[in-house]
């Protein structure tokens, strides 16, 4: 029976007047088609290259989210080159958009794929730490981001599709007036972004859904509030922290709620279910568990 061979395809492009001879990108393209042929434990997939354009701001990345979404569908096991090409300067995709892609092919192996978009942008308001998202059986079973993992509180849980709703609806009423006075504004980098952030936004007014892609490219983070007061509380008289803030890399920062409406979706009552559950089944979660006790 023949080895499975790994599914390798590259990802080529050339964007500087400077370019040479030996870094041009059929040059490129042709180098990696023949590298991964000529290795007998690889099958080529194919070359996916933005090329033509100069400009860093020209938004031109469709064969970067092609790529993206083959990753995703599964039919690539491999990218090259290692972020850098030889003799080339600027990266040749971002350190970032590559780990990404190496992420979905490391979650595509693992048993228990939870992969998430910006699942690194948010982190708990508590106590800091990183959220994960998980899939929960607290009511109903949604998908959730959870305060967990070494040295975690544990004491915040808020269902992923609020955080998602509050994301996309941030990004429909974004205030365009105000992006636009940051492109023509003195600060590059941020009128960088705030460009690019127009580009999209004139071919895609909304999203219907979380992507990588545009997660990448706008957002800088994801804050939430802290989230101190239940509904009963709010109805007393409390002050609504019960908010995510999306801040966007061209500088604005967009604050909604959050989408908390009863008692029993508050982060925190959801941390107390979420802990006894796994107290209920502790030989299918030892870690887990283990972190819970901790924390008593
Ligand atoms: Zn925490």
């Amino acid at each position: 029976m023949e080895n499975k061979k790994i599914r390798a395809c590259a990802y080529c492009r050339v964007s500087t007047a400077s370019d040479t001879q030996d870094g041009s990108f059929e040059v490129q393209c042709e180098y990696y088609e023949r590298l991964i042929n000529s290795d007998p434990e690889m099958e080529f997939v194919g070359v996916y290259g933005d090329h033509g354009k100069s400009g860093r701001k020209m938004y031109n990345r469709e064969e970067m989210n092609r790529m993206i979404k083959d990753c995703e569908d599964g039919k690539i096991d491999l990218i090259l080159p290692s972020v850098y090409i030889k003799n080339h300067h600027e990266p040749i995709i971002s350190r970032k958009q590559f780990e990404r892609c190496n992420v979905i092919l490391e979650l595509k192996k693992s048993t228990t794929p939870l992969q998430y978009p910006f699942a690194e942008f948010i982190r708990c308001p508590y106590c800091g730490h990183v959220l994960r998202h998980r899939k929960l059986l607290i009511q109903n079973c949604y998908t959730h981001f959870c305060c967990e993992g070494e040295g975690a509180c544990r004491e915040f849980v808020i269902q992923s599709q609020e955080v998602e709703k509050a994301i996309l609806k941030a990004y429909e009423t974004l205030d365009l007036e105000e992006v636009k006075r940051i492109v023509i504004s003195r600060n590059a980098d941020r009128a960088e972004n705030a460009e690019l952030l127009l580009q999209i936004k004139e071919k895609y007014p909304s999203f219907s859904k979380i992507d990588y892609w545009w997660m990448d490219d706008l957002i800088e983070r994801i804050d939430f509030g802290f989230h101190s007061h239940t509904d009963s509380e709010l109805k007393k008289g409390g002050i609504d922290d019960r908010t995510v803030s999306i801040h966007w890399k061209c500088g604005i920062i967009t604050t909604l709620s959050s989408g908390v409406l009863r008692d029993s979706q508050d982060p925190r009552h959801k941390a107390e279910l979420w802990d006894a559950y796994l107290l209920r089944y502790p030989s299918q979660f030892p870690k887990l568990v283990e972190e819970v006790r901790k924390k008593k």
